[in-house]
């Protein structure tokens, strides 16, 4: 029977990242993955296909609407939803492909096929053509994820009613979309419907959209997400859903109670959150308990159980790749005798709308609840030469700082590339950075990235271009 120091279950970037990183240290490692390609959620059916329907839908929009036209570059864009798809999935099959390599580069083993605990240190995995193979590992790490948290009476047909899989790949620009959820997903992938055409209504059971997330920042960007036509209606829930054949009918209440109204689409897609995935996973051999919501619990990626380790989304925490990446990172470390450690007050989140938005540290409203004494700086993008030349003024920089010591706690941006420069305020925050740091850190012109070093100016009341 063939050993190893680590098997991974789930090859997304919770487990590929962990599995090159025990490969680096010398650890003998195997990474078992059901699906056909590596690279999990994020790859195959999340971050990047996602990202490559927003990049693409983001030029045509500026090609359809006046953006070029202001340019002086006068198109007639025509639409082709097949090429738009197709070039998707070449990049995603390019980045799978690339995962694979990285597994050669560092000899990590994928053992394909799904694989079940059974009992400490063994692991029995089903090949796709179902012969079973028992393999033995001192620690084993759970990564198997996350999947759609399905919303009772709206089923998801795969054809009509989609989950954000569905939004990546339908088959033609929808008339209509309702969106069932104002959150990442259902503000991304609507943001490309909309842009490629489609009239889209997004439903939202709290009154704001974005929950989580700085609330004037989310509400510039729903003011933003408004002007480019998506409508919102919120403080309302989804009852039912009627498929009609080529339409959907949805029953909608306001939460507070009053009418219930019908809403009609063409789509519909799902995108209510998350949950942890471990079906079939035999948790019960090593006596592993999930929590109400499917979560298995860590304690420095410990599950309790003796060498069985569990990061990314499956467990607790934020559903985001890079969360899962530094998680996947730090448990090999520990696993190695290393000092493994992810610092949760500091992972970043970005939406890669156009605007986009990105954040990182303590809200206004948390520092407000914990009675943390702050001072805000504040930067419109409006003021921001290089935005301004670029006909992208939309949006702010806000850097929240602990009134006494000026360490920076909290950073909120919307508007253009925040999701790279986010960064710069994640690396300064990690080294308990001041914004006095930022705002004497000299910046290049003509950038975007200015506004940042304005808004740490503005701390201290001194922001200079505004
Ligand atoms: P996953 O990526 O879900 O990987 C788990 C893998 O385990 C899967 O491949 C699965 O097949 C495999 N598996 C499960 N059970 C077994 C088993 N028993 N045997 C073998 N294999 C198994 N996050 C970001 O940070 N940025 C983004 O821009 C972003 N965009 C997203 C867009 C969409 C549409 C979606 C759905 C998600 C997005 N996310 C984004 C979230 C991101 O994809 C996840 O946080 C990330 O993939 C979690 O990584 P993971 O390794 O924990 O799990
Ligand atoms: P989410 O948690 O971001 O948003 C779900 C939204 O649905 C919330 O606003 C919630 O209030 C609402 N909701 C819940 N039940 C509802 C109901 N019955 N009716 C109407 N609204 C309801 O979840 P998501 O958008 O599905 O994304 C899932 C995960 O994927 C998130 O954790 C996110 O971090 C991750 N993701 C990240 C990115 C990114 O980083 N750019 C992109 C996509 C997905």
């Amino acid at each position: 029977m063939a050993q190893y120091d680590v098997i991974i279950i789930g090859g997304g970037p919770g487990g590929y990242n962990a599995a090159i990183r025990a490969g680096q240290l010398g650890l003998k490692v195997a990474v078992v993955e059901g699906r056909e390609t590596l690279g999990g959620t994020c790859l195959n059916v999340g971050c990047m296909p996602s990202k490559a329907l927003l990049h693409a839908s983001e030029l045509y929009a500026a090609a359809t609407g006046d953006e070029f036209a202001k340019l002086g570059i006068e198109v007639k864009p025509k639409l082709n939803l097949a090429q738009m798809m197709a070039q998707k999935s070449e990049s995603v099959t390019a980045l799978t492909k690339g995962i694979e390599f990285l597994f050669k580069k560092n000899k990590v083993e994928w053992i394909k096929g799904w694989g079940r605990i059974d009992g400490p240190g063994k692991v029995i995995v089903t090949a796709p053509h179902g012969a079973e193979m028992t393999y033995e590992a001192k620690n084993i790490i759970i990564a198997t994820g996350s999947e759609p948290t399905p919303l009772p009476g709206v089923e998801v047909d795969h054809k009509r009613i989609v989950d954000s899989t569905g939004a990546l790949a339908l088959p033609e620009v929808p008339k209509s979309l309702v969106v069932i959820g104002a959150g990442v997903i259902g503000l991304e992938l609507g943001s490309v419907w909309r842009r490629l055409g489609a009239e889209v209504t997004v439903v939202e059971f709290l009154d704001r959209i974005v929950p989580g997330i700085d609330e004037e920042t989310a509400k510039t960007f729903q003011r933003s997400l408004t002007k480019q036509g998506i409508k919102f209606k919120l403080g309302s829930k989804v009852t039912g859903a009627k498929s009609m054949g080529k339409a959907v009918e949805l029953t909608v209440e306001p939460v507070a109670g009053g009418e219930a109204e019908v809403l009609t689409a063409d789509y519909v897609l799902v995108a209510i959150g998350r949950r942890p995935y471990t079906k079939g996973l035999g948790l019960e051999t090593v006596g592993i308990t999930p929590d109400k919501r499917g979560v298995i619990a860590n304690d420095h990626f410990k599950t309790g159980v003796g060498g069985v380790w569990v990061v990314g989304d499956v467990t607790s925490g934020p559903m985001l790749a890079h969360k899962a990446e530094d998680e996947g990172v730090a448990c090999v470390e520990l696993i190695a005798g290393k000092a493994g450690h992810v610092n949760y007050g500091l992972i970043p989140g970005v939406i890669y709308t156009a605007p986009e938005v990105a954040t990182v540290g303590k809200t206004e409203e948390e520092l407000k609840a914990e009675g943390v004494a702050y001072k805000v700086g504040k930067f419109p993008f409006s003021a921001n030469s290089r935005a301004k030349i670029n006909h992208e003024g939309e949006g702010f920089v806000k850097v929240l700082a602990d009134a006494k010591t000026d360490r920076i706690l909290g950073v909120h941006m919307i508007g253009p590339n925040v999701g790279d420069m986010i960064a710069e305020y994640c690396v300064a925050m990690e080294f308990g950075g001041a914004s006095e740091d930022v705002a004497r850190t000299c910046h290049p012109h003509p950038t975007r990235s200015e506004a940042l070093r304005q808004a740490a100016m503005g701390v201290e009341g001194w922001t200079m271009q505004a």
